[in-house]
Order: C-alpha cells, then sequence, then structure tokens
C-alpha cells in the first residue's frame, strides 16, 4: 500500500528555533502520511524536550542516523501550502552556512512575527457594505431624523460595487448605523478576504520628467538586464535622478506583471518612498518594516507572497519576504551600515539580495551617491555593470563644498565666525540651513569642576551623554539611563559642567541667535515618535526659512527643496578612527549631507568646519569628490590587505567576568592552530575598542584570507568548538560576525 502514501518518506528533518547548527529528525506518522502531501517549508508541531514546538520542515529522508525508538513522531501539520517558498528555503539554507548560523533561527527570522508564533497564514476578512436594491430607492429624507444613518446609506449608494470596513473607519462613519440600516434592509453585508481592499482602482498619478542623456542610458542597461541575474551599480550624485531612474524600470516590470522589492535603509524614509511612488505607479505598494504591528506585517507579507502586491517597500528584513513573482530587488543607499544586522543572525540584506536574485535568474539594481568600498570594488572588476550619473536631473547644481580652518579661531557654540555669516545671509534670502553634527543629545560628557569626575556608564566603558530636556544622563551604548545630577558624587561639589556639543546643545543655542527662524532638530531623540519624521519633514516643507539640526538621519535620502546651506561642524569626526572604515563612513557622511543642499533650482554652498583642511582625505574628498576618494582609499585596503580585497571573519566572545572571553578565545586558538592553513591570517584575540559594554566583556580574534572556501573551513572548525567548549560554560556567549562591518 506504499503507493497510495501522498508523503513517501519515513522521516521528516525539520528546523526549530534553537540555538542548534542542526536538524531534527522527526517520523512521518502514516495517518498523516497518507493524508498530506508534505512539503519543505511547511510548519509542523513536534516534540520537544518536555514540551512542543513549532518547526518549518526542510527536507526528508529514507534513513535516519538515530535509532529508530530514539525517533518521535511529528504531532500535527500546521499548513496546507509551504510557508516559506522552495527558493526562500535555499536561501535560508545558504545563508546558515555561509553565516554559520544556526539553521532553526535564520528559517525562523524569515518568517513574520505571527507566523513563528503559529497563526495561519491567511488573509483576515473584514466587512464590506452593500446597498440593496431597497437602499437604492429609498428617499434619503426619510432617515433625517437619524443622521448617522443617512449618511452612512449616501456614501454606500456612492460605492455600488461596496465599501470595506476600512474605508467605512477612514470616512469616520458609524459600524452600528449600517447595522441599523442592514435590519431595515438598506444595505447589506459581506465578508470578504482582506486582500481585496489592497485593489486598486483608479487613482491620479504624476507627469514623470523627460529623462536626460545618463539617465536614459542606465534606464536601457537596467533593462536589458531584466530577464537574467545581473548586478547594476546605479552611481549617481545627489539629485541626479536615481530614483526617477529606478520609476521607469519599475513602470516596464510591472507591465510585465512582476513584483519589484525595494529595500531603504531606514522606516523613517518608508513613507517618503511610499508617496513617491503611490503617485507615479498605478499598482499596489505594500510596506514592510518593524514599526507595523504584527498582523499588518503578516497583511504585507501575505499580499507580496500571493503576488497581490506588485511593489514591496521595506527595510532590512523584507530580504526574506516571499514574491509569487519577482522580477528585480533594488537596493536604495546600497552604502548604508544598516543592512548589516548587528545581533544574532548577523547577515547583510544587499549580499543576501545578491544571492537571491542569482537563485532566481533575476537582476539587482543597487542605488547610492556614495556606494561602499565593496560594491565599487566588484564593479572595478566588472562583477557589477557600473552605471553612473554625475549630473544633477533638472536645473540643479551641485554644491561646492568649502573647508573653514577653524585652527586658532574663537568659535560661538562651535561655530566659526564665517558659518555663522553664511547663515545669516542664507536665512535673510528666505532659505534654510542644514546642520550636521553626529552626536545627539546635549553634551557628550558630564565634569566636575573640583576634582574632574566624569559621569560614566555602570556597565560600559564610556561616558554618559547629557540630556537636559528629558533631565537624563543617557548611555549612547546601552541605553541605561539615570537622572542628571547637579552635585557631584566624588566631592559634592556643585560646579558641574559639560563638555562638547550635541545636536540639542546646538538647537538650544542658536534659538536667542536666530529669534523669529524656526529650528528643527532631527535626531533619534527628537523622532521617537511613530509620525514624528513625517511631521517633522512637514514643517520642514511649510517654511521657507528654517534652521535644520540633525545627526546622521538627516544624511538619508531625504528631500528638502529649500536648503541651500549646509554646515558639516565637525569634519574630522571619524577621521583618525581606530575602525578602518572610519574614513569610508565619514566621506559617505559628509557627501550624503552635503548632497542636501541646493537639490532643487537654488545653488548649494556647503562648510566643513575642520581642524585638518590639508589632511589628504578631506582634501580630496573636496576638490575631487567621492569617486577619487573611494578609488584612493580603495588602493590603500589593497596595499594593507584589508576588505574588501581579503575576506574577513570576526569570532566574537563576550562574558560578566573580566577575563572568561578572553581566555576562551585564547584556548580556542591554542588548541586549533595546528589545524589552521597558513593562508589564513589570525590577530588576537585582542580586546574590543569599548572593552565592556551593557556589563559584558568583550573580545574579538580577526580571520583574514584572500579567499573565502579555507575562511570558511577554519570558521566552521572553529564554531564547532565554540559550541562544544560554551556548553559547559554557559557564562561565556560567542558570536561569528562573518563579513564584519563593526570591530
Ligand atoms: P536621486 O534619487 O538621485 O537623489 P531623484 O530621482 O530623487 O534623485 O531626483 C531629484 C529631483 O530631480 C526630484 O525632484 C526629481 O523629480 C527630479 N528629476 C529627476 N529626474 C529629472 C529629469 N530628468 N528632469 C527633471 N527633473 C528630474
Ligand atoms: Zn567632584
Ligand atoms: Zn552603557
Amino acid at each position: 500500500m506504499q503507493e497510495s502514501l501522498l508523503t513517501p518518506y519515513p522521516y521528516a528533518q525539520v528546523a526549530l528555533p534553537v540555538p542548534m547548527r542542526t536538524l531534527f529528525d522527526y517520523k512521518i506518522p502514516k495517518a498523516m502520511a497518507l493524508r498530506h502531501a508534505l512539503q519543505p517549508g511547511m510548519r509542523v508541531k513536534v516534540p520537544f524536550g518536555k514540551g512542543s514546538r513549532l518547526g518549518v520542515i526542510v527536507t526528508f529522508s529514507q534513513t535516519s542516523e538515530w535509532d529508530e525508538s530514539q525517533l518521535k513522531s511529528l504531532t500535527s501539520l500546521k499548513d496546507e501550502a509551504p510557508v516559506i517558498p522552495a527558493e526562500l528555503m535555499a536561501l535560508s539554507e545558504w545563508a546558515a552556512r555561509y553565516y554559520h548560523h544556526p539553521i532553526g533561527d535564520v528559517i525562523f527570522h524569515a518568517l513574520p512575527v505571527s507566523l513563528r508564533k503559529g497563526e495561519n497564514a491567511e488573509f483576515r476578512t473584514e466587512n464590506w457594505w452593500f446597498v440593496t436594491e431597497a437602499g437604492q430607492a429609498i428617499d434619503i429624507e426619510l432617515l433625517s431624523r437619524a443622521p448617522r444613518q443617512q449618511d452612512f446609506l449616501k456614501a454606500v449608494q456612492q460605492h455600488p460595487n461596496g465599501m470595506s470596513q476600512n474605508a467605512i473607519s477612514i470616512l469616520g462613519l458609524m459600524p452600528n448605523a449600517g447595522k441599523s440600516l442592514e435590519e431595515k434592509g438598506l444595505v447589506r453585508r459581506e465578508q470578504r478576504a482582506f486582500n481585496t481592499a489592497g485593489e486598486k482602482h483608479s487613482h491620479q498619478t504624476q507627469v514623470p520628467p523627460v529623462l536626460n542623456r545618463e539617465q536614459t542610458m542606465a534606464m536601457e542597461e537596467i533593462l536589458d538586464m531584466r530577464n537574467r541575474f545581473a548586478v547594476a551599480l546605479l552611481d549617481g550624485i545627489t539629485g541626479s535622478g536615481k530614483t526617477e531612474v529606478f520609476l521607469r524600470v519599475m513602470e516596464k516590470l510591472i507591465a510585465e506583471d512582476k513584483q519589484i522589492l525595494v529595500m531603504v535603509p531606514e522606516i523613517g524614509l518608508t513613507p517618503q518612498t511610499f508617496k513617491r511612488f503611490e503617485n507615479r505607479l498605478n499598482t499596489n505598494i505594500v510596506l514592510m518594516h518593524s514599526n507595523m504591528t504584527d498582523r499588518e506585517r503578516l497583511d504585507a507579507w501575505l499580499l507580496s507572497s500571493s503576488g497581490h502586491a506588485k511593489v514591496i517597500i521595506g527595510t532590512r528584513s523584507a530580504a526574506f519576504v516571499p514574491a509569487a513573482n519577482l522580477g528585480m530587488i533594488i537596493i536604495d543607499e546600497e552604502h548604508d551600515a544598516s543592512y548589516k544586522q548587528h545581533e544574532g543572525f548577523r547577515y547583510h540584506a544587499r549580499d543576501l539580495a545578491i544571492k537571491r536574485a542569482q537563485n532566481l535568474s533575476i537582476p539587482v539594481l543597487l542605488a547610492s551617491a556614495t556606494p561602499s568600498f565593496e560594491s565599487l570594488a566588484n564593479a572595478l572588476q566588472k562583477r557589477f555593470t557600473w552605471l553612473k550619473l554625475r549630473q544633477r536631473a533638472g536645473n540643479a547644481h551641485i554644491p561646492e563644498m568649502e573647508r573653514v580652518d577653524l585652527r586658532g579661531q574663537t568659535l560661538v557654540h562651535g561655530f566659526s565666525e564665517q558659518a555663522l555669516q553664511a547663515m545669516k545671509r542664507c536665512l535673510d534670502q528666505r532659505e534654510q540651513v542644514l546642520i550636521f553634527l553626529n552626536r545627539r543629545g546635549y553634551a557628550p560628557t558630564l565634569m566636575c569642576h573640583d576634582c574632574g569626575w566624569i559621569a560614566s556608564c555602570d556597565h560600559c566603558d564610556v561616558n554618559l551623554t547629557v540630556h537636559k530636556r528629558a533631565n537624563k544622563l543617557h548611555c549612547h551604548h546601552c541605553d541605561a539611563q539615570k537622572a542628571l545630577i547637579h552635585t557631584c558624587p566624588e566631592c559634592q561639589s556643585t560646579e558641574l559642567f559639560t563638555v562638547g556639543e550635541g545636536t540639542e546643545q546646538i538647537e538650544t543655542q542658536l534659538s536667542p541667535l536666530f529669534k523669529d527662524v524656526p529650528i528643527l532638530r532631527i535626531d533619534r531623540d527628537s523622532t521617537q515618535r511613530k509620525s514624528a519624521m513625517t511631521q517633522l519633514t512637514q514643517k520642514i516643507h511649510e517654511h521657507d526659512q528654517a534652521i535644520l539640526i540633525g545627526t546622521q538621519m538627516l544624511a538619508k535620502g531625504h528631500h528638502f527643496p529649500n536648503v541651500t546651506l549646509v554646515i558639516i561642524m565637525d569634519a574630522d569626526a571619524g577621521l583618525f578612527s581606530a575602525d578602518f572604515r572610519g574614513m569610508e563612513r565619514t566621506a559617505q557622511l559628509i557627501t550624503q549631507v552635503a548632497g542636501r543642499a541646493g537639490r532643487a533650482k537654488k545653488p548649494g554652498h556647503v562648510l566643513l568646519q575642520t581642524y585638518h583642511p590639508d589632511h589628504a582625505a578631506i582634501e580630496c574628498l573636496c576638490t575631487l569628490g567621492y569617486e577619487q576618494f573611494a578609488l584612493n582609499g580603495l588602493s590603500e585596503r589593497k596595499a594593507l590587505s584589508l576588505p574588501p580585497f581579503y575576506h574577513q571573519v570576526l569570532i566574537r566572545a563576550e562574558s560578566g567576568n573580566e577575563q572568561e572571553a578572553m581566555q576562551l578565545l585564547t584556548k580556542m586558538r591554542l588548541e586549533l592552530e595546528p589545524h589552521i592553513p597558513q593562508d589564513i591570517s589570525m590577530v588576537g584575540p585582542y580586546t574590543a575598542i569599548i572593552v565592556r559594554k551593557a556589563g559584558q566583556h568583550r573580545a574579538l580574534l580577526s580571520l583574514k584570507s584572500s579567499h573565502r572556501a579555507p575562511l570558511h573551513q577554519v570558521t566552521a572548525m572553529m564554531t564547532t568548538w565554540l559550541e562544544q567548549a560554551t556548553r559547559q560554560q554557559h557564562k561565556v556567549r560567542y558570536a561569528v560576525d562573518v563579513d564584519p562591518l563593526e570591530t
């Protein structure tokens, strides 16, 4: 009777959300095998330890290395169809290998939270309201004594195809009025799947501008790639019309009924991108980010996986969203470090997206005004098609970058005389100034005048930042907070003073200097509330004159047409960083912030305040621009055997105890050293730059190689060793960081 089994295997290998780098074998009960065709990517309930767990089937087998008597059976099947399609199962398995991360954790990461919790992968249903024949015929004045019912009926009469509950709520109509009308036989209700509400019918679309020559060439090159795997690097200066290029490409793909996944680095950018796409593309667009409720995310996920949504705009985790007919992946601001997850499953969404596109034979479009050194190296080596846009679109001009030598100058609240004069002129012309300082809060340090005491974090080796408005001392590394104090805990002196400036201080100190000018601060503190960023950008658009003060949040893709002056308060930050990526980051930030100036008709001007105006990197960036800066930077990296020419893996360990993390890595190095091939360069263990963070003492071991294969072999060996070693030593935790961005 074997033939009648719908699942012709005795065993299923299941991924579970546990920190073990293995799959778990379960017997498939005969009854289940007879009734269901099990497939990889389906969720199953399984017994695990003393309880039960939700798992995902990865594969099947005819045999198991475990003894029959040790094996348990699947308890129940959760899905009739895979929640993770084959394509994403393959991607997850690849990612688990590449990042040396437990497969179960990777697979569960790929699922939206509600599906991890075991909810059904189904659209919710909602009420739809329809007018009946009687309701259409009735004289509406008969309801004049029940104005709510009257409003309700009027609205439904105007929508012969029915109105969703969502539409009813948006119009502020009362469901109770609907129910009363239903009792009178004037309206009727139907339950419909939520997805029909996502259907787009008609709306206005904006007339697109005529593409310039560079844009047209880029568009054509990208369209040529559309039926195969290829990576295009759209390297266009800020305001060169990159978004316009991908809108054109998207239109073409949507016409072919394909879906496009568009990744943006930050939640704050999703509403703006959504609006711009909505105005141009006559199709269903969904958002995916962590600021949505579980239900909203599941709905977006279902709309994407079912193919209803043609455009999916999302942050990092959207790299795993299933799409029925994916035609292209676009990664905007591809250089942004937030595409890399910095804890747990440390994947890079850009690299994952490229792998995914390769599996699907579709193109990837990477866009940036300041491409990462990794992508530039790939472009130089012709692995990526390098498309350059070097002119600003429309009539906008590239802003001029000018260095302001701070040496020997008397500064007013951190500003040079030249910067203050320029601000005055700019505001007098009813234009906007953008001040960039990548440090939020009031001041980075609180110090005692009498004894030199400095407020530092109890859990990290860093100073606490003063937040005057919130009346707090705040650790920007572990988030610990305490009340702002006014007396020194060491000597009881009340002479406490702050050192250095943060955005909050600049805001406070500029307002008496520029009375009547609106000052808007944009940083993580001022944009914490859900719609704060949208409100702030709205305010920026409402005013002509304004001073915008912000951190790196300002550097990301925002469009402020009336900004004509940008002041970089501290161009030297990151110049002498211990991290070899410090210069790259600084140059990207400066270039991106500078790019906010003069994006519309008015020319822009950028002032960089620096104590090192002749530093080769700053000079190159100001006079020759980012591309030349990056090319120089790349030759330096090559000479020093650094990424992207060498591949790197960091083994991280941390422990509450001061020595344990170092000891663990030292022991590992000693034991494994004889097995490590010559071509791997191993450095460490050494302590992290900030040794103690959130109470954990951190140690690192760095592995580098010009080839990936031996590096992966060694990493696998070390991971196995660490997994074993930490089994008895629970207080030390380790992590494997492949292609790390942080040191
Ligand atoms: P980027 O994404 O490179 O920063 P955008 O696509 O946002 O640039 O374009 C910057 C501005 O220029 C936008 O307001 C856009 O509408 C406009 N724009 C883009 N392409 C053209 C064009 N070919 N002609 C006129 N305006 C354009
Ligand atoms: Zn003191
Ligand atoms: Zn801290």
